[in-house]
């Protein structure tokens, strides 16, 4: 059994710090894999409190347990909104930066870790050390896609972007095959944000097809945010019904929806940059032995090449996931293990059954030959040796922990299987 430390303020914090052994610190358990498992948990869910807004700068502080969607409810109708906002906004301040999650504009923004002014961070003394781009650099670079390694993120000041509207301009390309979609992602690069939902088990010519869809802020001046209503999947499904028939249907179905070259829409904020979010439990529709996320990126220059050899192993085998997500991503930044690099990142959701993980294994090897990475938010399977490969930092954020007596307090079951 867990066991869970809550706390009241720094001081108390501080002494339970002293009497725990190893913990690790937990947000609101987003992560797919397991970054935040552990026997011990500090939980920061309670401490949600704004602190300040600098209406000049666009600067919020913040204590780290607030809900991304708790700021957007607040901000929105403020004529605010996040600079970077991932795929759900059901995810803590704290577990933001220890991703250093990114969104569907990371080829124009880069990452979370780019908004932050500074971070209040306790240490496994207890000390609560203050850093940022300039203040504490080594440490800042490593708590930014540190997942928790480095200390508890206690408060954070980070800048929000200025918009008019609660509504997104969308425009949907429909593509028919890898070509055309990587085409598509460069002619539309100029637009703030873009993705693509990939049909992965079309076959042959049709490989890669995909609906690419860009948005800008409308400039419509309706900051009526209301969040929107969840349906919620009310038990697990059986397994049977998330077959091979049944995900191809789909897809065929989903990739048919949309009309043939380019369209355009008005949608709302939660529609475009939160999806799954309006669905309570959504994991469930994958039957009680659950999925696995699998999440790389690749550079740029081989991206084509390597998406290729995946995709065609993936509809060949069969193994369908009907969440596929392609992204274009730009330059990386100095952080220790953050995720992106510039490049293309494929995210895949699979359900779990007979021969996937040796499956995936193959895959691992296709991603290594191409000298591509995987997403510590998103893994709870890959080894020790393909995880550090993509990590030239990896030795670096070792040594951190080691002579700064981080390892001895702060560790989870992922940092212990790939030895961070
Ligand atoms: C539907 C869905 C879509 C997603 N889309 C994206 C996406 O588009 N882009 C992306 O980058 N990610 C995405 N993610 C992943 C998610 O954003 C990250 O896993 C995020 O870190 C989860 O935050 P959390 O608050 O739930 O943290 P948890 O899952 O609880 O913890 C995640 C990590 O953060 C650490 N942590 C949390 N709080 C603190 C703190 N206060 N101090 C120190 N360490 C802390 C934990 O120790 C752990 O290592 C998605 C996840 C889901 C479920």
């Amino acid at each position: 059994m867990a066991n869970f430390i809550n706390y009241q303020n720094r001081d108390d914090l501080m002494s339970k710090i002293h009497r725990i052994g190893q913990c690790i610190t937990r947000g609101n358990g987003r992560s797919y894999g397991d970054s935040a498992l552990s026997e011990t948990y500090v939980s920061c869910l309670q401490h949600n409190r704004i602190l300040g807004f600098d209406e000049n700068k666009g600067i919020i502080k913040c204590e780290s347990g607030i809900l991304l969607s708790e700021i957007i409810e607040i901000f929105t109708p403020r004529g605010w909104f996040l600079k970077v906002a991932p795929g759900t906004k059901l995810i803590t301040v704290g577990g933001a930066i220890a991703s250093d999650v990114h969104g569907k504009n990371h080829h124009k923004d880069g990452c979370f870790s780019e908004t932050v002014e500074n971070i209040a961070l306790m240490l496994s003394s207890g000390d609560v050390v203050q850093c940022s781009h300039r203040k504490n650099r080594e440490l800042f670079l490593a708590t930014c896609g540190g997942m928790g390694l480095t200390g508890i993120i206690l408060e954070v000041s980070f800048s929000l972007k200025p918009i008019s509207s609660k509504n997104i301009e969308q425009t949907t390309i429909k593509t028919r095959n890898l070509q055309e979609t990587f085409d598509a992602f460069e002619e539309y690069a100029d637009d703030t944000y873009s993705v693509a939902w990939i049909d992965c088990l079309s076959k042959g010519k049709l490989i890669g097809r995909s609906l690419l869809m860009t948005g800008e802020f409308s400039q419509d001046r309706n900051l009526q945010y209301v969040p929107k209503k969840k349906i919620t999947i009310p038990f697990n499904f059986p397994s049977l019904v998330l077959n091979y028939l049944a995900v191809k249907s789909f897809n065929a179905l989903y990739y048919a929806s949309a009309k043939p070259g380019v369209s355009h829409q008005i949608v709302d904020l939660d529609s475009f940059f939160f999806p799954l979010d309006s669905i309570n439990s959504w994991n469930r529709v994958y039957g009680s032995h659950g999925f696995v996320q699998y999440q790389f990126i690749l550079p740029k220059n081989v991206s084509y090449e390597g998406l290729l050899k995946i995709l065609k192993k993936i509809s060949d085998k069969g193994f369908g996931s009907f969440l596929a997500v392609l992204k274009l991503y730009g330059k990386h930044n100095d952080n220790y293990l953050s995720f992106p690099m510039e490049g293309y990142s494929l995210a895949l959701d699979f359900k779990m059954q007979k021969g996937l993980l040796d499956f995936l294994k193959e895959l691992d090897q296709i991603v290594l030959e191409y000298e591509g990475r995987f997403y510590l938010a998103k893994d709870a399977r890959v080894s020790k040796k393909v995880f550090e490969s993509g990590y030239p930092k990896i030795e670096e954020f070792r040594e951190l922990r080691q002579s700064n007596k981080m390892k001895d307090k702060f560790s989870s079951l992922q940092s212990k299987r790939l030895g961070l």
